[in-house]
């Protein structure tokens, strides 16, 4: 299926560096911080900002991965449930502030399971979210505090995030499903 661009190579650079740099200032430096990715993309997601983070201010910022995947559930079976499959959190989350990561939001279920997760080992001063795109069809009231970029899509659309960690190269493009 034909796929559009939403932001290229030096389009998603620039968004991380303006994440970066809404992190530093809503938090005036990053004391007490600590990021956490969401399982593939969003770790990669959280260690750039951690690099950028360190590039700008010179502090270094930890950075733990949760393991979130969406399981079609076998009663319902249109509905996809997050199921944390592990975490690697090796910090005390207890009086941080943690910034959530990840590549997409769409409904807001993953996040749901990951503040779970989060409040599972400890009690952090803090959550904030933190996500590349953001598509819209929030089923929960959750909204994300930083956003690379608002996205409205419809349900039959589907949002393709690629980072060279993974995929060989960047980009972010919208296909039909
Ligand atoms: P939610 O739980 O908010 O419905 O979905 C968010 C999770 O599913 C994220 O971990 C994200 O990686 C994945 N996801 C949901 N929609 C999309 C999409 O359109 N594209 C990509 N790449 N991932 C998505
Ligand atoms: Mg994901």
């Amino acid at each position: 299926k034909e796929k559009n661009v939403l932001l290229d190579e030096p389009a998603m650079r620039r968004a991380l560096t303006r994440i970066a740099h809404e992190i530093l200032e809503r938090n005036r430096g990053v004391n007490d911080c600590i990021l956490i990715g969401i399982r593939t993309r969003g770790i990669y997601i959280a260690e750039r900002l951690a690099e950028r983070i360190y590039q700008i201010e010179g502090e270094r910022i930890a950075v733990g991965e949760l393991d979130i995947t969406l399981y079609r559930d076998d009663l319902s079976h249109k509905v996809e449930q997050p199921v944390v499959n592990g975490s690697h959190i090796t910090e005390d989350v207890t009086d941080k502030k943690v910034i959530l990561v990840d590549d997409v939001l769409y409904t807001g279920r993953t996040v749901r399971a990951a503040l779970d997760a989060i409040m599972d080992t400890g009690r952090p001063l803090m959550i904030q979210l933190a996500v590349l795109v953001d598509r819209g069809h929030r089923e929960l009231p959750i909204r994300p505090d930083y956003v690379g970029k608002n996205v409205p899509t419809s349900k039959e659309e589907m949002i393709v995030v690629e980072l060279s960690e993974v995929d060989g190269r960047e980009r972010v493009a919208i296909m039909e499903k």
